[in-house]
């Protein structure tokens, strides 16, 4: 119902510098004592272990976190080179570079990019997948070497 006195910490301050005054060591009790109400939690006997030890854990988790972040840089540089590759490689077979022909929503080719859809690069196809092989129905395919052997003897025993 009392409301504390305005002029009390101003009379409490008054009484410890007469204490100081008079005895120093009664005084230093004295503020210990008022510290020690005012500081809620017990405090680590020895705060300078405690400090040294959340020193390290803090510059262990930065290391880490540097760690990250390098390995972050480097995931994102593998993953746009491997997009550029992916792109030359679409260039070369002329294939939508955004989608292979197989998002029907593709605002490049609306689905219809697969590989041969298009003219490919003859740098870029030259590039990844060297000079050009000789089409189909030259002199060096005429010998069609995929039909099997027995059936080429057959013939022959005719
Ligand atoms: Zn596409």
């Amino acid at each position: 119902m009392a409301d504390a006195d305005p002029a009390e910490p101003l009379a409490m301050s008054r009484l410890m510098a007469e204490l100081q005054q008079s005895n120093p060591q009664l005084a230093m009790l004295a503020q210990l004592m008022q510290a020690r109400t005012i500081v809620a939690e017990p405090v680590s006997p020895d705060l300078s272990d405690e400090v040294v030890r959340l020193a390290e854990q803090l510059a262990a988790a930065e290391a880490k976190i540097d760690a990250m972040k390098r390995q972050a840089r480097r995931l994102v540089g593998n993953y746009h080179a491997a997009c550029d590759r992916l792109a030359d490689l679409a260039a070369a077979l002329g294939a939508c570079g955004l989608c292979w022909g197989e998002d029907s929503g593709c605002p490049s080719c609306r689905g219809r990019g697969r590989p041969g859809m298009v003219r490919p690069d003859p740098e870029i196809r030259a590039r990844l997948l060297g000079p050009p092989r000789p089409r189909a129905g030259s002199a060096e395919h005429s010998a069609a070497p995929c039909r099997p052997p027995r059936e080429m003897n057959d013939a022959q025993s005719l």
